[in-house]
């Protein structure tokens, strides 16, 4: 467990030129994958019989605190904890703990996480008074048997209770679902209806080819946004809203329950014109580019040496590397620019 601040608080620090890429664009969000581990085998991110990395390539907490706390310290103003999923991580808590000190010190403006739900509601209360505020689950039915086929070993109550954990426990609760033809189409108005009923966020994400067992099998499954936001228009006034919180998602409101519905459309509609993100893997990867090969091995920077210079500086000749955008593109019914990766590696 993480019992001090490990290394130097960011307020301690000069304040240092903002991390931007070759195109301008000012990167202040930082995804960090604890673990590609995870208790749910969801057939769109893993493969049944996955192979996990061995545990001794994994960063440990000191040093993903060490990794994390130099973004900070380099600009990033939001931090989210994601996976695999992140909630198995023996001890997670303790780098919760840790990287509050940075919302403490006003250099953070949110820590979050991105979880399946399924071990939320022992960790809820712990989370909110770690000062994380809001969280995504990702729930992708409201139907016990269908959750239990999709996510082949997850069960539903856990994750409702989860849910009501986090609320109970005062935290915003987003809940994210992707698009799968000839699945989420009848899950559309259960889960808008459901929402509103609870007072959850809601956004639908388009299928990414990602995954070394057959991203080719994804080109049947997708489901672009514009449809479900075409059956939504058959029973709800859509008003399409202006703002944006600098991600990549497009909000509706529904005039009826005054719900707002996000859409992420990486395949519809790219837009990584405006992209502020970066992700760091379990292992201390960085990619710059969800959608693209191309990492920056930051771990051998962090064992080679204490020095937070030599960090700062991998860290930013990463960022300066950062792509154009992706390539994905099912359009015309083949596959292009598809990720063998998968995304409990990389951190969805
Ligand atoms: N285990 C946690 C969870 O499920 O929320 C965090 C990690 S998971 C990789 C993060 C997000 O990626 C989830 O919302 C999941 O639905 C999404 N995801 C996984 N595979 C995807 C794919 N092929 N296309 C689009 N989203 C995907
Ligand atoms: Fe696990 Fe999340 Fe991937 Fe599902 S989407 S297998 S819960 S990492």
């Amino acid at each position: 467990m993480l019992q001090a601040p490990l290394s130097l608080d960011a307020k301690a620090r000069p304040v240092p030129a903002p991390l931007t890429d070759g195109f301008c664009r000012s990167v202040r969000y930082l995804r960090v994958s604890v673990t590609d581990r995870c208790d749910f085998r969801c057939s769109y991110c893993m493969a049944e019989r996955v192979q996990f990395l061995p545990r001794k390539d994994l960063l440990s907490l000191e040093e993903l605190d060490r990794l994390c706390s130099a973004f900070v310290g380099l600009g990033v103003t939001k931090l989210r904890v994601t996976g695999g999923e992140p909630l198995v991580r023996r001890d997670i808590m303790g780098f919760f703990r840790a990287m509050s000190r940075h919302l403490d010190s006003g250099a953070l403006r949110e820590l979050t996480l991105t979880t399946n739900g399924s071990q939320l509601a022992r960790h809820a209360a712990d989370l909110a008074a770690c000062g994380v505020a809001r969280v995504n689950v990702s729930l992708d039915t409201l139907d016990a048997a269908r959750f239990a086929t999709l996510t082949r070993r997850g069960q539903l109550a856990p994750v409702l209770e989860g849910i009501r954990a986090a609320q109970a426990a005062g935290m915003r609760v987003k809940i994210n679902t992707v698009a799968l033809r000839g699945f989420t189409e009848t899950e559309l108005f259960p889960l808008v209806d459901w929402c509103a009923s609870e007072g959850h966020d809601l956004t639908f994400i388009e299928l990414m080819p990602m995954g070394e067992d057959g991203a080719e099998a994804r080109i049947g499954q997708f489901l672009p946004l514009a449809e479900l936001r075409a059956r939504l228009a058959e029973r709800f006034a859509l008003t399409p809203l202006r703002e944006t919180t600098g991600g990549p998602a497009r909000y509706v409101r529904l005039t009826e329950t005054g719900q707002k519905i996000g859409f992420i459309t990486p395949l519809s509609h790219n837009f990584c014109e405006s992209c502020n993100r970066v992700r760091l893997t379990c292992t201390g990867e960085l990619y710059p580019c969800l959608g693209q090969e191309g990492a920056s091995d930051l771990r051998s920077v962090l064992r080679a040496s204490p020095d937070e210079a030599a960090l700062d500086q991998a860290i930013r000749d990463a960022i300066a590397r950062k792509p154009r955008g992706h390539d994905f593109d099912y359009s015309r019914g083949t596959l292009r620019g598809a990720m063998a990766r998968g995304m409990n590696h990389t951190g969805g």
